[in-house]
Order: structure tokens, then sequence, then C-alpha cells
């Protein structure tokens, strides 16, 4: 490692802003998040954030079941490709393939990640499988059926807001200099106008407005690959189904919001997923948009107060636990409203189910 990859991030921010003015969100926001998954294992009771997978075993099970169900209804093709991008500690992945094995369902696995230290737990918790740095090098041939769970929310946004003179780009800057210096936002300098669609250019000043290229590209991507070698996905993430203005960046820490600033490399760095975009983005590569749903409606459709009671009968020391983790998935003032899972077909492929 050289002095600069091992050295305070906070501290190389400092130094660009001062040399070269503000640094965009996105950029900030890369480079502490790319820090912070390199850096240890963040998920769980003992990390910064706990996820669905790691509640409970039913949540992988039932997107298992789910991925199985429409390709036994596509007609059970061969060669298919499980893949997970942000599989975090691999536990979605293990409990989701057992299930779909059950219904003679054994794809390759192809896990999309960046982080070297997730990939080592990865490892152990999914043997057998393929790692990439991205979607590029997935396989270009057999159907997909691919999963992201708090995935999309981890990549850069952009915001933009509305001043008198016009729309400008929000911006990381410093106030003060030297060590002391505070990131705060500032508003860039450059017109922007053009990069806001027609409809909301008349917004009153104050008005901000989040994008995420980067999750374009992905849903770009994988709505491209589902309409050239068949199959279906599931982005499961908090977001909101209708546009809507403002920012929804956030820092979270030991399992607390902190500044998003406060100390790059060492939180989350979070945004809302647009799904209303991402849909659109999807319907426009010719690939089947089945719906975005919540996760509590999605998780009862599928099932899960059934696939509960089952666990508890069968294991009745832990029904007091099951029936908190269901509590927790599916719950409205819990993660049940607040999470969307988005679905997403090739055009000839099945509707899949709980949309
Ligand atoms: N899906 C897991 C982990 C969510 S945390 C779960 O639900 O528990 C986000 C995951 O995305 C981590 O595995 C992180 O390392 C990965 N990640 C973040 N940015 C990424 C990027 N640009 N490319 C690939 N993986 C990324």
């Amino acid at each position: 490692m050289t002095m600069e990859e091992s050295g305070d991030l906070a501290a190389m921010f400092r130094r660009l802003i001062l040399n070269t003015g503000p640094v965009s969100i996105a950029h900030f926001m890369a480079e502490s998040n790319a820090r912070y998954y390199n850096s240890a294992d963040p998920l769980g009771s003992a990390g910064d954030f706990i996820t669905a997978p790691e509640i409970s075993q039913m949540f992988g099970e039932l997107i298992g079941l789910w991925l199985a169900d429409v390709w036994m209804r596509a007609g059970r093709p061969d060669h298919a490709h499980y893949v997970e991008l942000g599989p975090g500690r691999g536990t979605l992945a293990r409990d989701a393939l057992r299930a779909a094995r059950r219904y003679g369902l054994e794809p390759r696995v192809h896990l999309v990640e960046t982080s070297v230290a997730l990939r080592d737990v990865q490892f152990a918790n999914v043997p057998g499988a393929h790692w990439h740095d991205d979607l590029s090098t997935l396989p270009a041939s057999g159907p997909i059926l691919l999963v992201a769970n708090e995935f999309l929310d981890a990549l850069p946004i952009r915001q933009l807001v509305s001043t008198e003179a016009g729309w400008r780009e929000r911006k990381v800057g410093l106030e003060g200099t030297g060590e002391s210096g505070r990131f705060i936002f500032v508003t860039g300098s450059q017109p922007m106008d053009s990069a806001v669609p027609e409809a909301q250019r008349d917004a009153e000043p104050g008005t901000i407005i989040e994008s995420s290229p980067a999750a374009a590209a992905v849903i770009y991507e994988v709505a491209g690959r589902l309409e050239q070698q068949g199959g279906a996905a599931l982005f499961i993430d908090y977001g909101h189904a209708e546009e809507r203005t403002g920012s929804t960046l956030q820092a979270v820490r030991a399992h607390r919001k902190v500044d998003p600033f406060a100390s790059p490399g060492q939180a989350d760095l979070t945004a809302h997923v647009d799904f209303a975009v991402l849909s659109r983005i999807a319907e426009s590569r010719g690939a089947k948009w089945l719906g975005t749903a919540t996760q509590g409606g999605w998780l009862r459709q599928l099932g899960i107060e059934a696939r509960a009671a089952a666990l508890s009968r069968s294991a009745p020391e832990h029904a007091d636990a099951i029936r908190a983790a269901l509590h927790r998935l599916a719950d409205d003032e819990q993660m049940g409203a607040l999470f969307k899972v988005m679905g997403l077909a090739a055009s000839g492929w099945p509707d899949g189910a709980g949309f």
C-alpha cells in the first residue's frame, strides 16, 4: 500500500479541496465507501448495520424460492447463472441457493463485489462462486437470475440544487483550513440547468434533486442482459416508488445515523433509491418491469408467515426470535414499508410472484 492509500481519507480530501476546489458528492461518496467496505466487515449486530439476510434465513430462502419459481415456469432452462451484486457476507446467496436447490435449480454462482475483505467472508459461505469487479465480465450467455439487496443505496449520487441564479451542483467544500477544516456542502459555480428534467426546472430555490448515474448504469446493464440472455432480477433497497425531491444522503455507524462528513471511510454512506426512474430505464431497454412492492407486502405474498410458523414448529425454542425477525422484516414501522422490492424480467419470461 502506498502512503496515500493507507493515509487518512479526510486528510486526502482536505488537500484535494484546498488544491483544486470542491469535490462532487459522488466523488466523496465513492471514495468513502470503497474505503469503508474494504476495511472491515460492517454487517451484523457487532458491525455498523444489520441487513435483512442477516436478520433471518427466511429472507434469503424466499428469494431463492422466487427465483426457482420463475425459472421452473420458464421451462427450467439450462446454464442459468445466479448473480448477486454486493453480496455482503454471502448469507443471502447461501440461503437462496439452498432453497433453490430443493427445486432442482443449481445455477453457477457469480458474485459482483469490490471489497477484498468481504470477498474473504463470501468465500467461506459460498464455495465455488466466481467473483467479478463489475458487471462487464459476467457471462454473455445463459439466463441470469439476479439479486441485489442494499447494493444500489451504496452507489454514488449527484445532487443538484435550485438557486436564484439557476440550477447548480451541490458539492463538498471546506470551512477553515488545515487539520481543523470541516467539510460542508457548497454550491458549485457551473450552471447545471440542462441536467434537470424539464418538469422540475421551475422548482423553488433551495429544492434539491438527487440522482445516481451509477445505479442507472447498473439497471441499464442488467435490463439489457435480461433481454439478451433471459432471466429475472430483484432489487431490494430503501427508497421511493414515486419521484420526490430533497436530500437523502446519510451515514450510519454503529447502528446510528451520523454526520456523512464526520469521518469519511469509517461510516456507510447511502442514499434512497429512486425506483421510479430505475423502472423506466429498465423498460426503455425492453425488459419487463414486474412492479415495485413494499418489502412487507412482497414477503407476505410469498408466504413468510407460513414459513415462520413452520420454522417455529420445528424449533419451538426459537419461536420468539423467529416472531421478532418476521416483525422486523415485514412490519410497516420496521423495514416493511420503507424497503421496496423491484422485480424485472426478460420480456419472454413469466411474471414473478408477489407484485
Ligand atoms: N447485500 C448484502 C450487503 C449489503 S452492503 C446484505 O444485504 O447483507 C453493500 C454491499 O455492496 C457490500 O458487499 C459492498 O462491499 C458492496 N459494494 C458497494 N459498492 C460496490 C460496488 N461499486 N461494486 C460492487 N460491490 C459494491
